[in-house]
């Protein structure tokens, strides 16, 4: 490619950039979704730490005439809309954190805080809610029964939503379903992806320490070598996937961090090993923690040596209620399409929304940021992450048109 014809390209790619990204002006809501999001990707907070991003979400949820309860399960915002007939409670969620992620990208809009960045999505998720809280306000004299309004902190690993729920949550009123979405990079933008069952996994992690007895790297014999011991445990853990679990199941099983030593010629005391485990089902589940607290517990004796062992319990698994994705699926395709509602693939990420969808039957799904044109290429947590903004639209008509069939359930 010449460099006229480069050039010519580039910025052809800058002017559909532009035009992507820039607000729709006929429609004053998304103009405001997208100035939305874009104040909040500027502004990140880390989890728990979400003042400001709360400060605005409760004061837009209490000028659009909703009931607003702030300090929930710390930065936590909970708001009612109360439709004019009675009907069933729908619980709506949008997570408010960041991650501890130095942005690259170069939008005007870009993070304004070094270290600290909406490299997920979640910018885009409250954008979207607040958009269908405005949406929703201006027809709540025809809707039945109650929109509740979730904004929850720490979805990245610090389980957030279930510091809310044992801050009240889910009382008063009880939640008769509960939607959520996530902005997704792996989808073309345009679509939306809604599967029943399982679609996140339960994500837990472990922590060991191998003691052996060090000394030096020249006379093995007179010490016992936790390095060995180890390189050991790390490849029997393998096996825990390939002989433990039925093949046709999904499990992970992922040490991360390996940590020993000081010097080539040195064996040291121990070595400290971190990893996480990954399944959709609970027996998978069960099954992985049993195997790797044996082969850390009991492999080590053989060789001499002993070791310590912690399993830290994460997120459960994300699964979606079956009736419930069958009236969202269908109200969506009634609003955006048919042809664009896909199957969600499911992944071995995880979400704390898991722990509503464990009390109150509900639907995550996933609407498309994808976009080539724009580079919003990324993966999620990824220093240039980004979406085309029309994921926000998609997002809120999707949200409403899912709410609305819902609230249309009998009680
Ligand atoms: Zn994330
Ligand atoms: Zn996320």
């Amino acid at each position: 490619m010449s460099q006229v014809e480069s050039q010519v390209e580039s910025q052809e790619k800058v002017a559909l950039q532009e035009k992507v990204a820039a607000p729709s002006l006929d429609l004053p809501w998304r103009e405001d979704a997208v100035a939305l999001r874009r104040d909040f990707h500027a502004h990140p907070e880390l989890g728990f730490e979400e003042v400001r991003t709360a400060g605005i979400v409760a004061e837009r949820l209490r000028d659009l005439g909703l009931e607003v309860r702030t300090g929930v399960g710390g930065t936590g915002v909970v708001a009612l809309l109360r439709g004019a007939n009675p009907g069933p409670t729908v619980l709506v969620r949008a997570d408010m954190d960041a991650l501890p992620v130095d942005e690259k990208n170069s939008w005007d809009w870009k993070s304004t805080i070094a270290g600290k960045m909406h490299a997920c999505g979640h910018d885009a998720h409250m954008a979207t809610a607040l958009t269908v809280a405005r949406l929703l306000a201006q027809e709540k004299d025809t809707l039945n029964g109650i929109v509740k309004f979730m904004f929850q902190p720490a979805e990245e690993g610090m389980g957030g939503a279930g510091v809310m729920i044992e801050d009240g949550l889910l009382d008063d009123p009880k939640p008769d379903f509960a939607l959520a979405l996530h902005v997704w990079s792996e989808i073309e933008t345009g679509k939306v992806a809604i599967s029943s069952g399982p679609v996140m996994a339960a994500a837990d992690g472990f922590k060991a320490r191998i003691i052996g007895r060090g000394g030096h790297g020249a006379i093995p014999h007179q010490t016992i070598d936790p390095i060995v011991i180890a390189a050991q445990i790390v490849l029997a853990l393998q096996t825990t996937i390939s002989r433990n679990i039925d093949p046709l199941q999904p499990g992970v099983v992922t040490v991360g961090k390996v940590w020993a030593g000081s010097a080539f010629n040195v064996i040291p005391n121990e070595v400290e090993i971190e990893g996480t485990v990954r399944a959709f089902d609970p027996i998978v589940r069960a099954t992985l923690e049993r195997r790797c607290r044996e082969i850390i517990l009991e492999l080590p004796p053989v060789f001499g040596a002993r070791s310590e062992f912690e399993y830290l319990l994460g997120y459960p698994a994300t699964v979606n209620d079956a009736d419930v994705t069958d009236i969202a699926r269908e109200a969506v395709a009634r609003e955006i399409g048919t042809e664009n509602v896909i199957e969600f693939e499911p992944t071995m990420g995880a979400e704390d929304f898991s722990l509503v969808l464990q009390q109150v039957p509900g639907c995550y799904f996933f609407v498309g940021g994808r976009n080539e044109l724009i580079d919003a290429i990324y993966p999620h947590h990824h220093e240039r992450f980004n979406i085309d903004e029309r994921a926000l639209e998609i997002g809120a008509r999707a949200m409403c048109a899912a709410v609305k069939a819902c609230l249309k359930q009998v009680k």
